[in-house]
This record gives structure tokens, sequence and C-alpha cells, in this order.
């Protein structure tokens, strides 16, 4: 059972770090993550046998990711659960849909992948009261000033998410496998004060709204789980009168969330940040995680598959956690072309794609770009009037090469039907699908 009182005490730590001042804060971080490594280097077996010399210094230590945290699984966490064993658990939970699998008092989770690349998380009590108290403090508009009825949308049911359950706060859970129809119903009931979805389901909820099949009034409205689109956050603005609020969560952590000015702030008070930059500005970069929280599985150095945006001003909240301009999405999602001055490969950023087209007409609803080869993106439309399609879909065209062709060889460019979000499939409106990945290998 999670104790109301350390999730509270979790909850009162998160707001007090929140008024350090930068340097404070900073001295305060260090301290905590030197003590973890120390923590570590006594309780994990894999950690051991590393002997890294300098102990608290991190850059001593090697980089981490699901392949090495996976192939590692029985020495590096520290009580001693075995790979087979947690597997064993949480497939035999997913089977049932028993949604509080436990090894002892660990919570065993399953990570999405293909099946030769799925990643196993384990939590114990204490982690899952830091993670409650934390993103009550995080998210809730109020405190615990009044009571908050939460709608949650997740792809299923997890120990971690029915933890919050008393009088001031309330989890209902939606399975995003369910019916649309159901989910409208028993949202009609029960009148959530806060819904935290991913953006596609809030994007068709804010239009059943709008179709007057749905009546809710929801104070916040938090997005997680994929990449928040400005085509989908001006809808749903619109539609709900509010500004989106965006958790950065993934099954390594919760790793950031927005501020009440509306910027992403990264969860620095948890998680030790450090920054591979991916452009000379030096503005976009993936993060490597350390999570000095996070001691039944640590996680240290963990290399993450995102790319985020710096934040160029100050975030006028004054919060001393670093601010984050966008998610962009994930690595893997990365556009490749060939630069025709130094015919090499190239990362093309996402948002400059996005950019292209949601600038290009006012008749575009919704979109995704594609990319197939080096030689061939797709563009998927769906636009509000059909009369006026061909139109939209040359100005799209006539933006895409305007960016591309100065720069890189231009490919062809070509016009699909739009194919519909599955609810299970996280939807990214800007996705390479080129077959051979390991073409990344030549990308400077
Ligand atoms: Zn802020």
């Amino acid at each position: 059972m999670i104790k109301i009182l350390n999730i509270l005490q979790n909850y009162l730590n998160v707001k007090r770090i929140q008024t350090f001042s930068n340097k404070k804060f900073h001295k305060w971080q260090n301290k905590q993550l030197q003590k973890h490594l120390k923590w570590v280097n006594l309780h994990s077996p894999y950690f051991q046998s590393l002997k890294i010399k300098n102990l608290t210094n991190i850059t001593q230590y090697p980089f981490m990711d699901k392949q090495i945290m996976m192939d590692n699984f029985d020495e590096l966490n520290t009580k001693g659960i075995k790979k087979e064993a947690a597997f064993q658990v949480a497939l035999n939970a997913e089977e049932h849909r028993d949604f509080s699998p436990t090894i002892g008092n660990t919570t065993v989770g399953l990570s999405s992948g293909t099946s030769g690349n799925r990643g196993i998380f384990l939590v114990s009590e204490e982690e899952q009261s830091a993670w409650a108290g934390t993103i009550l403090a995080k998210l809730l508009p109020n405190g615990f000033k009044n009571k908050e009825k939460i709608a949650f949308f997740l792809r299923a049911n997890s120990n971690l998410y029915e933890s919050v359950k008393n009088k001031k706060i309330e989890f209902a859970f939606f399975d995003l496998l369910h019916d649309f129809e159901q989910h409208i119903r028993r949202l009609e009931e029960y009148q959530p004060t806060i819904l935290a979805a991913p953006p596609s389901m809030v994007r068709r909820l804010a239009e059943a709204v709008q179709e007057k099949k749905l009546t809710i009034h929801p104070i916040k409205i938090i997005t997680m789980a994929e990449v928040l689109d400005p085509i989908d956050a001006v809808y749903i603005e619109k539609v709900f009168q509010q500004k989106i609020h965006q958790v950065y969560q993934c099954t390594e952590g919760f790793l950031g969330c927005s501020c009440s000015h509306g910027t992403i702030h990264l969860n620095e008070d948890i998680v030790f940040i450090e920054k591979q930059f991916l452009d000379p500005q030096k503005i976009k970069f993936y993060p490597i995680i350390t999570d000095f929280r996070r001691r039944t599985q640590p996680i240290i150095r963990y290399r993450l598959n995102d790319i985020l945006t710096l934040k160029n001003d100050p975030c006028p909240c004054g919060s001393p956690l670093l601010a984050i301009e966008q998610i962009e999405g994930r690595m893997d999602d990365l556009f490749i072309l060939r630069n025709k001055i130094k015919n090499q490969l190239e990362y093309v950023f996402p948002d400059f794609i996005r950019r292209a087209c949601i600038t290009a007409s006012e008749n575009l609803k919704e979109y995704k770009v594609i990319q197939h080869s080096e030689h061939a993106i797709e563009v998927q439309c769906l636009v509000n009037d059909e009369m006026k399609r061909q139109e939209t879909e040359q100005h799209i065209q006539g933006n895409l090469l305007a960016f591309l062709q100065d720069k890189y060889v231009t490919p062809t460019i070509t016009f699909g039907p739009y194919e519909e979000p599955q609810p299970l499939i996280k939807l990214k409106r800007i996705e390479n699908k080129m077959p051979v990945k390991e073409v990344r290998h030549h990308v400077e």
C-alpha cells in the first residue's frame, strides 16, 4: 500500500525545491546525485563490477540504453530479481489483464517494443510514492485545496496509476483499447476536472464536444505519450478554451511537464540531465538521464531516443528547472536527406517539416508526413473543404520544396489518402519509415 504521508512528503519537497535560486538548486542537485551514485555502487552488483574509480564523478560512468539495461538486468537491479521471473510475471499479468503485477513489494512493468526488444521496469513502493507526490505537486491546479477528478487514458492500466485515490483526488482509468462511444458515455457521467490523455485522443474528444456529442468542462487538460503537434494544440485549445499542459513521460521515468506559463520544464529535481547536442547551434539535443531517486533499478546515464529543443529565454515562472521549447519526437523519426553540397546524408529536424505543412493553408485540418526512402516523401492531408484539396496540397508541396531544395537533393513529394490514427498506435505526424535504419550510421 502506498502511504499517503509519503506522497505528501514528496509533494511538499517538490514545492520547496521550486522556490530555490538557480545556484542553490544546482548545489542541492549535485549533492543528491553524489549521494545516489555512492548508494548505487554499494548495492548494485553491476556497478560494483565496473570498478569505477571516482564514484561521485558522473562522467566516469558508461552510457546505458535499453539493450544494456536488459542484458545486465539481473546484476543491475538491487533487489536480486531475475529477468526471466520478471518477464514471466509481466507477461502473465498482461494476458490476464491484471494491472498490478508485483514480485514482493516491487512492481513490474513492461515497456513497449517489438517482442525481441521489450523492456522490463522495476519500481518499489517508495519510488511509487515519490512518483505520485511529484506528479501531484507538478500537475494539480490548486494543490490539495479542491477535490480533483482525473480521467486518465492509457494503453493498459498499471499499478502506478492506481496508487492515488483519497478524499482529495480520484483517478478514473480509461483504457485506450475500449470503444470510443463507451469513453463518451463514461466521461459524460464522470465529469472529470482534469483530462489526461494522448493528444490524438484529446483531439477526438474535442471534436465530440464541438459536435455536441459530449459535454465536459475540465479545468485542466494534460497531454502525454505522443508529440503534441501545433495543429492539434490549436484545435484543442480553441474547443476547450484553455492552454494545454504537457507531460513528458516514458517508461524510463517522469521527465518533465509544463508550468503555469505553458513552458515545459525538465524534472531536474528527480533526474540529472546531460545534453548530447545534435546541431552546431546547440539548441537541439537528446537527453542522457540519471534518475537519482530510482534505487530498485538504477538508471544511470541512460540515453533517451527523444529530441528536445532548448528554450531561448528564461521562463517567467522563475523555476530553476531547465526550460524546453518543445519535444520534437523520436530520433528514429528524423528525416534523412542528402546534402547536395557536401554529398552526405543529414538529419532534417521535424519542426521544419511541420512548419512547412501547417503554414501552408487554413484548409489543412490534419496531416501526416512520411519518409519512405532517401528519395520519397509522402504527405497525407485531411482538409476542411475537399473542393480546395488540390490547392492546399500544392501549397504544402511548394513550402516543402522551398525549404528543401537549396540544401538537399530534393526527394519526390507525393500525396496519399489520410490514414486515420489507430487508438493503440502512437500518433506521429512526422514519421520516418525508411526500411534500412542502418542508413543512420552514415548520417553525419
Ligand atoms: Zn515556467
